[in-house]
């Protein structure tokens, strides 16, 4: 297959690339810079490739067999007023241009699925509800950010099927949750964020990788799959199970003040969770690598090379 995607030179988008490339497909790279991009991809190891700046979107799509969208500004920094416009119109924005695009094929070259990130922010947040996929949206920012994302990838040609991952905190050694709290947990000796009763529903980089695959190729994958572990954890036990693989202590909590001042209205990500099940994948037979954290962690955490 011929797959373009957005979001491509991220820390998804890097192993999702390498992915598909070992199962022989071919890769379009979406990019907001050709230059970054060819930094993480340089023509003489990924020779394959194609590299394409947003006016040359238009003709990766078309002729495309599939799309997936990760593009999204990073949202775990401080948010002020223009952040949080941004960390919207990243996601809503880019994604409207997509589908837009997509839908402007003429018939027999337009791309046949659209895989689209979407987060477990969309149920916002609760110590004690347990979501799936039936469950109603939330009334915070991030889950009204995830709603207009998901309406956007829904606005695509009824031909093409739409899978939406509600992405969980996914976990790897090269980015995202993982890179940004062990530092913290350094600092204070690797205790819990805030109270640690906060639900971290996470998933392990290569099973949402997997799941996204999938999603590419099984045409029973459509609408909203949590991507999600089946084993979700409240963030102390989080914190005890890295302590343990990494050999250290986890005692200590990370006071609230301290992520408030690092994280400003960002630190909600972390100081407020969700329990979310992965009842669509488990439905359709998707098969986790690792629904346990203990089992991600320590595959992360001993992998010399991406993990
Ligand atoms: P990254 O932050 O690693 O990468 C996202 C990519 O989006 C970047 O490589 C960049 O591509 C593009 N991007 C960044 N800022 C902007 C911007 N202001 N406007 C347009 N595009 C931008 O994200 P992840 O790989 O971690 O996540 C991929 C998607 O999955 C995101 O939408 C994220 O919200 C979602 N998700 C991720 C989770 C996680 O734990 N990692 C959890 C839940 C959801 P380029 O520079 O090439 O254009």
């Amino acid at each position: 297959m011929i797959i373009s995607i957005t979001g491509a030179t991220g820390f998804i988008g890097q192993r999702l690339v390498r992915k598909l490339l070992s199962e022989n497909h071919q890769v379009r790279v979406l990019t907001r810079s050709r230059s970054k991009a060819q930094t993480f991809f340089p023509a003489n190891n990924f020779p394959g490739i194609l590299i394409a700046e947003e006016s040359e979107w238009n003709d990766c799509i078309r002729g495309s067999n599939g799309v997936v969208n990760l593009a999204g500004m990073p949202i775990s920094t401080r948010w002020s007023s223009e952040v949080k416009k941004e960390i919207k119109q990243s996601r809503v924005g880019v994604t409207s241009k997509v589908v837009e695009l997509i839908n402007n094929c003429e018939d027999d070259a337009r791309p046949r699925v659209l895989v689209s990130a979407t987060a477990i922010g969309y149920y916002g947040t609760s110590e004690t509800q347990v979501f799936d996929e039936q469950s109603p949206s939330g009334n915070d920012y991030l889950a009204e950010v995830c709603r207009e994302w998901e309406a956007n990838a829904l606005k695509v040609n009824k031909d093409v099927r739409v899978a939406l991952i509600r992405i969980g905190v996914v976990l790897g050694k090269e980015g995202g949750a993982l890179a940004q709290m062990i530092p913290l947990f350094q600092m204070f000796a690797g205790g819990p964020l805030g109270t640690g009763n906060q639900w971290f529903s996470w998933i392990h980089l290569d099973d949402l990788v997997n799941l996204i695959y999938e999603a590419l190729l099984n045409p029973s994958y459509r609408g909203v799959i949590n991507g999600t572990a089946p084993n979700p954890i409240r963030l102390k036990e989080m914190c005890e199970q890295l302590g343990h693989v990494m050999g250290r202590p986890s005692w200590l909590p990370v006071p609230e003040f301290a992520l408030k001042a690092v994280l400003g209205e960002g630190a909600t990500i972390v100081l407020n969770g969700q329990r979310v099940l992965p009842i669509r994948a488990k439905e359709l037979g998707f098969s986790f690598r690792f629904p346990y954290v203990k089992d991600a962690l320590k595959a992360i955490l001993s992998a010399e090379t991406p993990s």
